[in-house]
């Protein structure tokens, strides 16, 4: 995809082109994934292109399966991608380990350029190194022992067998300045920045080298990632600028923390996507609540559409101040997607949990819509919709007699008003909401009870609960033969009080 240039020619270099690039070694964090929530979002904005990209180098911390995990985290969330996994691209492969032969050229062209040497210490050495260091109260980092190795010691290195790592030579003073898109000018001192491993002895490369020369490769125009990689965006830079490369434009999104400011953790309830849904989320309040960590419309609005988040997203509104992962506002939100739902959808997605629960206790799908639009205002959660319509589907109430007695009554007067109106309910000639009605509020009055009372004791007879949906309807839905077998039950329940 291409956009117009100012002089009206179609350039590649004008296209928004930007990516997700997770490395799978878990699940997928709610952090990380609004990471890519905005990288989606900002290219979908522009109608431009978001690439995922797999970061597996790290092989020891590689987690079999998680990717696919990560993808399905995606697909949940409709956060389509253009170039990848299971998709393809011009750019591909998509996977860094299927790329290695890249990452080798550009370190010995880093080494060739004088940008960057190859060290023969071993691991032992480095952790005496850092010992010592830790012990001397110094900072911990590499002492630069094979910067400057002449040819002969390089030699004898290798005639010893030692196949070295590349590091970056850093500039040993001046500074390292960018620009970015949320931090503004961002400077670095450049001696604070170690010479960092960029290919590793088994011809992996780092994080750092595999990133660079895959966005410089795949041609990405804005790099949008999380803060804590802001740290390594010099060392990115001077590598873009050592291998003749224009950088892509940075943006580093603010932290995701916990309600107590730290990390968000598992310590702070669920943080994968994947969790979220199986407790009854809804993808499209899930997207919302995400793009707001960090993002804002206008300070006041929350509820946005998938749409209204396209139209509007930009980098200007980004905040720096972390963002804090509100669990509450998020069920909140729940709640406000699922009153939105038609009924049917509602139904169609409840009908997992439903299954779940009451397997073959669900008559028919006719049965399901006549349920769930009663308890629609009430979930907040998908997973709650089994606990809120048990009754409906379950003629196992185990209930306290005690429910059944409402305020002012004794068990004898409940019993009582009950048998009367089993007895009505039993010769009425329809079973609907109205009818029901019509009946039973004059009936209050006849017994000499308050409304309250009477629809007190009838609600827990035929649910077992003191809070359900409108009284009528339920009655209603649940139909005369299983409401007057449910206030003998509780006529007889008082009986043996
Ligand atoms: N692989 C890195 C991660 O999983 C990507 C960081 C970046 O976007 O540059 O966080």
């Amino acid at each position: 995809m291409a956009s117009t240039s100012g002089a009206g020619k179609l350039t590649l270099s004008d296209t928004v082109r930007t990516r997700f690039a997770p490395s799978p070694t878990g699940y997928p964090h709610v952090g990380n994934i609004r990471s890519a929530l905005f990288a989606w979002l900002f290219a979908r904005h522009h109608n431009g292109v978001f690439i995922l990209r797999v970061e597996d180098t790290d092989v020891e911390r590689s987690v079999e399966g998680s990717l696919e995990y990560i993808l399905e985290g995606l697909r949940w969330l409709g956060m389509d991608w253009d170039e990848g996994p299971g998709v393809g691209g011009n750019y591909g492969p998509y996977v860094q380990s299927q790329r290695l032969h890249l990452y080798q050229d550009a370190a010995r062209r880093l080494v060739e350029s004088g940008h960057a040497y190859y060290c023969y210490c071993s691991p032992e050495r480095l952790e005496a190194l850092r010992a010592e260091q830790i012990k001397r109260k110094m900072p911990p980092g590499y002492d630069r022992h094979c910067r400057n190795l002449t040819d002969e010691q390089r030699k004898a290195k290798e005639a010893e067998g030692i196949t070295p790592v590349v590091r970056f030579k850093t500039p040993l003073a001046g500074k390292t300045r960018f620009h970015d898109e949320i931090w503004g000018d961002v400077v670095f001192e450049n001696s604070h920045i170690e010479d960092l491993v960029l290919l590793k002895s088994d011809g992996y490369p780092t994080y750092h080298l595999a990133n660079v020369v895959d966005d410089h490769a795949m041609e990405i125009s804005h790099v949008l990632r999380a803060e804590e990689y802001i740290s390594s965006a010099p060392l990115h830079l001077m590598t873009y600028e050592a291998l003749g490369y224009t950088p892509p434009k940075f943006a580093h999104l603010p932290m995701v923390l916990g309600h107590d400011r730290s990390k968000l953790s598992k310590r702070h309830g669920a943080t994968s996507v994947l969790e979220f849904r199986e407790q009854g989320y809804l993808p499209e309040a899930m997207l919302n609540f995400l793009a707001l960590l960090g993002w804002s419309l206008d300070d006041k609005t929350d509820v946005i559409t998938r749409d209204e988040l396209i139209k509007n997203f930009s980098l200007e509104r980004v905040s720096k101040t972390a963002a804090i992962f509100n669990h509450e506002k998020l069920k909140w939100m729940n709640g406000v997607y699922i009153r939105k739902l038609t009924p049917e959808a509602f139904a169609q997605m409840c009908v997992p949990f439903l299954e779940g629960a009451f397997h073959e206790n669900i008559p028919s799908m006719d049965y399901v819509l006549e349920v769930l639009p009663l308890v629609q205002e009430r979930a907040k959660l998908l997973t709650e919709v089994p606990e809120l319509t048990h009754y409906f589907f379950s003629d196992q109430l185990n209930y306290d007699a005690k429910l059944l007695i409402s305020k002012d009554m004794t068990a004898e007067s409940t019993r009582k008003a009950l048998a009367v109106a089993k007895e009505r309910l039993e010769k009425l000639p329809g079973f609907d909401a109205q009818t029901l009605e019509a009946m039973l509020r004059p009936l209050a009055e006849e017994l000499k009870l308050k409304t309250g009372q009477l629809f007190g004791a009838l609600r827990t007879a035929v649910s077992g609960e003191t809070a359900t949906p409108p009284l009528f309807q339920m009655m209603a839905v649940l139909g005369r033969e299983r409401c007057l077998i449910r206030i003998q039950e509780a006529i007889d329940k008082l009986a043996a009080l």
